[in-house]
């Protein structure tokens, strides 16, 4: 809006149609009686098909207006990728995934032409593991750069139902996964701060930790947990990984076992995704750290069982963190469990070649569901409108709780020494 009304008064006219989103977010939350749905099936019930989906797309393209007088204002060329601030990137961590138009489409027909696998897609059943075929189509980044057309790809599914006996549906099918893309787009349009805890009405104000120094180690994969860590050496070195990964990742460092606030975890996806996207990343953000759209924060991933449920060999643990390719399989998840001799012929030593945990996955995932209790029991009491003086009397009384509980510990530990030595 900003940017329309600054234009029209330097007399610059502006044309902005909406065909990044399946549906016009404006048309939906009018529909809502101004407000946008906050739950998948109302968006859904208020979106219905979409109305260009009854004709063909055009899909031959006109040739681009001439650029015009632009006044005393230059083109620029398109910006090296020096100049948009990555520095240092060495080729070996470059993404597999070419960029393009032309990619996108090939991309696209590789995914369609398997019409069973269209048919039965229903997420959230992939492999989050699988990293030599990836288990959903990677259209992402090409979506987020407008490459490919969502209504396009849209067209492109229904085609293909209409030629197969049966197929899945919302939300899990991938008609449904482009729905939650437009519902995402929708709820960030109309959700002032919808990129903030504070003054976001839709998020659970909770005093998350500023533990910086969990933070860089999830954000440098040296957690201790290799799947944890996998996952993140995925995401520097691909800026892709598949859903469940990125679930695994987020509920650790939020909800899950370090407490830290999912603003910091958004950075950090918003820097390193090849397919970042504010209202998609944002969401699930939202959604993941159970600050909105999703509040069973006692169903918690394991960064030990979850993992090995899909691949229990470790492939692709062994794949991103190649120091612990000759770990066995019996303690490829849990490395630290590993006998020194076993270390020792895997010629990974923990906690000198790669680190121990930096928590202890059951008592921190314990401590984060009862600090979870205790801020939504808080939010539910004052109806979400809890102070700053609130959130930083609760944030007080967690680390009084921390520090007392650290106390413990150390006395435990000076007697235990004292009874061995006397
Ligand atoms: C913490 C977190 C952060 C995320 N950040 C982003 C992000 O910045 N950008 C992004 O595009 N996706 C994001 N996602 C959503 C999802 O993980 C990716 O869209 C998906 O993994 C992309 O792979 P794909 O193209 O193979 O997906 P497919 O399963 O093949 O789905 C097709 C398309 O549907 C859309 N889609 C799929 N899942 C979702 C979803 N949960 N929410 C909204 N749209 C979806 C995407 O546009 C995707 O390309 C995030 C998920 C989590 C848990």
């Amino acid at each position: 809006m900003k940017v329309k009304d600054y234009a029209s008064t330097a007399g610059i006219e502006v044309f902005s149609p909406v065909s990044h989103t399946l549906f016009n977010p404006a048309d939906i939350i009018q529909k809502n009686g101004g407000k946008p749905p906050l739950t998948y099936q109302s968006f859904l019930k208020l979106a219905g098909q979409p109305l260009w989906a009854s004709s063909p797309l055009p899909v031959s393209l006109s040739s681009l207006p001439p650029v015009g007088d632009v006044g005393y204002f230059e083109i620029s060329e398109v910006p090296t990728v020096e100049e948009l601030g990555y520095k240092g990137y060495g080729q070996e961590e470059l993404s597999p995934f070419r960029g393009g138009e032309s990619e996108a489409l090939k991309k696209l027909r590789e995914s369609i032409s398997d019409k069973e696998w269209v048919a039965n897609f229903e997420k959230p059943k992939g492999d989050p593991s699988a990293y030599l075929k990836p288990a959903t189509t990677v259209l992402s980044p090409y979506l987020k750069f407008g490459c490919l057309s969502s209504r396009y790809f849209y067209q492109c599914l229904t085609d293909v139902y209409q030629n197969v006996k049966k197929h899945t549906s919302p939300p899990v099918s991938l008609v449904g996964q482009l729905l939650w893309r437009d519902f995402f787009y929708t709820v960030a349009f109309g959700t002032p701060n919808f990129d903030r805890m504070k003054g976001n009405r839709i998020c659970k104000q909770i005093p998350w930790s500023n533990d910086d120094e969990l933070l860089a180690a999830w954000r440098e994969a040296r957690t201790g947990y290799p799947w944890i860590d996998a996952i993140m050496v995925q995401l520097r070195k691909w800026g892709w990984m598949h859903h469940l990964a990125r679930h695994c990742v987020a509920c650790f460092l939020t909800r899950g076992d370090m407490f830290v606030h999912w603003e910091k975890g958004r950075d950090v996806f918003d820097r390193l995704l090849i397919d970042s996207d504010w209202a998609i990343n944002n969401g699930n953000w939202l959604w993941l750290s159970c600050s909105s759209f999703f509040y069973q924060y006692n169903r918690i991933y394991s960064p030990v069982s979850f993992g090995k449920k899909y691949d229990p060999n470790g492939n692709y643990i062994r794949h991103f963190l190649p120091v612990l390719k000759d770990m066995p399989k019996e303690y490829i998840y849990e490395p630290w469990t590993a006998p020194l001799t076993i270390q020792t012929r895997a010629k990974c030593i923990i906690g000198r070649d790669y680190p121990a945990p930096v928590v202890s996955h059951d008592s921190a995932s314990k401590e984060c569901k009862r600090k979870l209790g205790e801020a939504y029991a808080l939010n539910q009491k004052l109806n979400g409108q809890v102070s700053e003086d609130g959130l930083k009397n609760l944030r007080r009384k967690f680390e009084g709780e921390e520090n007392q509980e650290s106390g413990r510990r150390q006395k435990q530990k000076t007697l235990t020494g004292w009874l061995k030595d006397h």
